[in-house]
């Protein structure tokens, strides 16, 4: 196999003063149900400020429950259930005394499937990310805020002169990208990702790629994909969860990208990434 090992950080510093400081992800102990079905056992794992982290392994082990968990919408879901602790920069955001937005203003997601609001214009789109916060934001702040976070995003160039058509109107890469923008409004600390590029094209996924691997420096990332290509390509650690046959999802092995790929300590983990599974 030829795995190209091109991932890197941009090299770019974060734009001064304008972010809080890089965050780590901290999930100690996470168990899930769905009423009385645990579908996760005790999962632990660390996502360092000013990396990718990709949650890599099989259909049903877990990974989307793992990373709404991560913000906080896992409670959305009426038959949900978790124990364990998530800590974000130290601080447990699930601690009685925080709020649900507080979580999700800080620790942005993008789906699988691009959904900005199809009608909304563009501009507005990124907008309503700021929504959340409730922040009151000028005019000249906003027009600003909209270039910066689709800039970010790698959009900026092609939709700049036509920031009033609507969000539906654009291509399906493009509005992932757009989503991406809309995400990063909010300025969080932590950017979760579920298989961000899995409805996309080859190109489109190379821009998305390439736009992950400048975002890392002011945004710690997590991303669940099924490419392992992908994964070898943008992350810097990866974690590979499992399901036994009706049992819970867990993670078999997690560590730096190169040895997860190239020295991994479970033949399992070893047979996955390399498409023997
Ligand atoms: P992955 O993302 O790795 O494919 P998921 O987290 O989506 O895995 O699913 C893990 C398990 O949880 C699966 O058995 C799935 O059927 C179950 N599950 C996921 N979402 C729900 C839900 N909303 N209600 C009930 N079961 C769910
Ligand atoms: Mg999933």
């Amino acid at each position: 196999d030829t795995i190209e090992w091109s991932r890197g950080h941009s090299g770019k510093p974060p734009a001064a003063g304008r972010h809080q400081a890089l965050a780590g992800l901290d999930a100690r102990d996470i168990t899930a149900w769905f009423g009385d079905h645990r579908v996760l056992d005790r999962v632990t794992l660390f996502m360092r400020a000013g990396e990718v982290t990709a949650l890599i392994g099989p259909s049903g082990c877990g990974k989307s429950t793992f990373l709404r968990i991560l913000n906080r919408m896992h409670e959305l879901v009426p038959s949900a259930a978790m124990a364990g602790e998530v800590l974000l920069d130290g601080q447990d955001i699930y601690a009685a005394s925080r709020r649900i937005t507080e979580a999700r203003r800080q620790i942005g997601m993008v789906f699988q499937k691009p959904n900005p609001f199809p009608a909304m214009s563009i501009y507005d789109n990124v907008v309503a990310g700021l929504k959340l916060t409730g922040a009151r934001v000028r005019r000249n702040d906003k027009d600003d805020l909209v270039e910066e976070c689709l800039t970010k995003a790698g959009l900026w160039r092609e939709v700049r002169d036509r920031l009033r058509q609507p969000g539906g109107a654009l291509s399906g890469g493009q509005q992932q990208r757009l989503c991406i923008a809309r995400s990063l409004a909010i300025r969080p600390r932590v950017l979760l990702m579920d298989e961000p590029c899995s409805a996309l094209d080859p190109t489109s996924t190379r821009v998305i790629e390439e736009t992950i691997a400048e975002l890392v420096a002011e945004v710690t990332i997590v991303i669940v994909t099924h490419n392992m290509q992908q994964a070898a390509r943008v992350s810097n650690r990866c974690a590979f969860f499992l399901a036994e046959q009706g049992k819970p999802g867990y993670i078999v092995e997690h560590g730096p990208t190169d040895a997860m790929f190239n020295e991994p300590q479970d033949p399992r983990t070893s047979d996955y990434v390399h498409g023997r599974f």
